[in-house]
């Protein structure tokens, strides 16, 4: 909390935030029993020690205002001005939002936090209210820990990671892991807790060795510590070795921390001379940095006593990047102006995993001075697109102008076609009604329904008008056009008795009902036209074979009706 304490010191804005929603939670009390407040105060704490400017930090403050204490968004707007209020409101809308484990929704769904969220800062102090939740959902009932956790595994923790946050993204994959994998949770403190002792223990020991050999090279170290290796990420990589925790060299790595890029090749250099490394272990992400930007040197050593180790070489910039990601630009940008980030290495993002996060990242380079990077954190590469809730928190996308029809039909076609009205935010709304982006659409259908040739005038899928079309011409029925449903054979014979009698039994034996005779004698022999209830064409020819091996039979074929 240091540095929420320098900001809440000097700004004047927090310390009002502060009063507000101290007061407007007066009386309220977490699950835990609490003191309200203290989550929103939590929060902000997060959103300053990762270095975002006083307005984030405000709306931290503020985030649960309008949501539970039922304070208009206008009433922020007046006291705290309207960026506050614009990232007060942001947080709500994403408060709406309920993932459920629906695997075709996940890329869907942290597209829709970031086009919703429109600027950077509302995500991350929805990630910082995600954080405190989950650093206290025990208190809940198990029915929601497990929604919220599978919601914080699949959403809320890779967004962080893509957004470069590494720290807070292994943090909140770790907190959600015992509440949604308990026996993989339990199995890995009974098999793994005193590995990591051990290892920590051993680390302990080479930190001194490592640290005099750096230094009596010259490298201009700052720092060396041991960081253990996530149970998360962990228990991922445990099922890719067997589950032999003595194949993972990085239970405890050693992070070295050095002054700059050369300090980093240097060091490497020592330590390969020092101890042989392992082969094949070597990573160079500085050079080639991971698709979220992180950098570093990644080497697997035999060190003393014959142990092998994994040791990491960073600079103090890559490291506090890698740490906070994109707030630690934030935080750069307000302290040294736009220069430190303009150095930056270039970030090599494999365009298929990234693709829409790209464009975000873009912003990185394409500013200039403050102004621009506060513009950066405006997100509008969605400005084509609609993404609206179904009422269960399922998020639909749709282009621009679209209306509660297309929302109907982009769902099920049912619904499309038995749709009668729609309510938008709990109010009763035309169908003509333009969508906005975080509205919760729910439809109201009436079963037989059919649609309005009227909606056409306003529908903007093809989806949806190509469906209306097709319900208006099934609804006149003139302009139906069915498939085939039997076929009609039609036999030439020489008439005799029981020659109708030997037909039928043919096409019975063939297993194929008999829909209804017809005969007439148009010409010399009589024409027998009979109805089967079948349409498999090779079925009708095997069985226009057998007819015509029957004695008197001249001529037969058959058509689709
Ligand atoms: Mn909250």
């Amino acid at each position: 909390m240091k540095r929420f304490q320098e900001i809440f010191n000097s700004s004047d804005l927090v310390r009002r935030a502060f009063d507000f929603a101290k007061l407007a939670h007066a009386g309220q009390k977490r699950k835990t029993g609490e003191p309200y407040f203290n989550h929103p105060l939590a929060a902000a704490g997060a959103v300053a020690e990762w270095g975002l400017d006083e307005t984030t930090v405000a709306a931290a403050l503020l985030h649960d205002v309008v949501e539970d204490t039922g304070c208009p968004i206008e009433k922020i707007k007046e006291q705290f001005g309207e960026e506050t209020a614009f990232l007060v409101d942001g947080v709500t809308k994403l408060g709406k939002i309920k993932y459920r484990g629906v695997e075709r929704q996940v890329e869907n769904l942290r597209k829709f936090i970031l086009a919703l969220s429109q600027d950077i800062r509302v995500v991350i102090v929805k990630l910082a209210d995600r954080l405190h939740n989950m650093r206290t959902l025990a208190a809940l009932p198990p029915q929601k820990q497990k929604r919220i956790a599978l919601e914080t595994m699949d959403i809320y923790a890779p967004l962080a990671y893509r957004l470069g946050m590494q720290k807070l993204s292994g943090e909140l994959e770790d907190l959600a892991f015992p509440f949604l994998y308990p026996q993989e949770y339990k199995w890995l403190i009974k098999n793994v807790k005193d590995k990591y002792e051990q290892r920590e223990q051993y680390s302990n020991r080479l930190k001194p060795v490592l640290e005099t050999e750096l230094r009596n090279n010259n490298i201009n170290l700052i720092s060396i510590d041991s960081r253990a290796k996530r149970y998360s990420s962990l228990y991922k990589k445990l099922l890719r070795y067997d589950m032999n925790v003595e194949n993972i060299y990085d239970l405890v790595a050693l992070r070295v921390i050095v002054k700059d890029l050369e300090d980093c090749y240097a060091a490497l250099g020592i330590i390969h001379k020092t101890w042989l490394p392992v082969p094949r272990r070597f990573k160079d992400y500085i050079a080639l940095p991971k698709p979220n930007g992180y950098q570093s040197l990644h080497t697997t050593v035999f060190g003393p006593e014959n142990k092998i180790t994994e040791i990491q070489i960073k600079t103090a910039r890559m490291h506090e990047e890698a740490e906070h990601g994109i707030a630690a630009h934030f935080a750069y940008a307000q302290n040294k102006g736009a220069k430190a980030y303009l150095e930056r290495t270039a970030t090599f993002a494999d365009a298929k995993e990234l693709g829409w996060v790209q464009q975000l990242q873009n912003w990185q380079k394409n500013f200039s001075n403050e102004d621009d990077f506060l513009q950066s954190l405006k997100i509008d590469f969605f400005k084509d697109r609609i993404l609206a809730l179904t009422p269960k928190g399922e998020v639909i996308d749709l282009p621009v102008g679209a209306t509660p029809v297309d929302f109907a039909y982009q769902i099920h076609t049912d619904i499309g076609d038995n749709c009668v009205g729609s309510r938008i935010n709990g109010k009763i709304t035309p169908l003509d009604h333009q969508l906005r982006s975080g509205d919760v659409v729910e439809i109201l259908t009436q079963k037989n329904k059919k649609p309005s040739e009227s909606w056409l005038n306003f529908v903007k899928t093809s989806g949806a008008k190509n469906h209306i079309h097709a319900a208006l011409k099934n609804k006149s029925g003139s302009l139906v056009k069915r498939g085939p449903e039997a076929a009609e054979l039609r036999i030439t014979a020489e008439d005799r008795m029981g020659l109708l009698k030997d037909i039928t039994a043919v096409i019975s034996r063939s297993h194929v009902n008999i829909l209804g005779v017809n005969s007439a004698v148009t010409s010399r022999y009589p024409a027998i036209k009979i109805r089967c209830a079948t349409t498999d064409k090779a079925k009708i020819e095997k069985l226009l074979l057998k007819i015509k091996e029957l004695g008197g039979v001249k001529e037969i074929s058959y058509q689709l009706i």
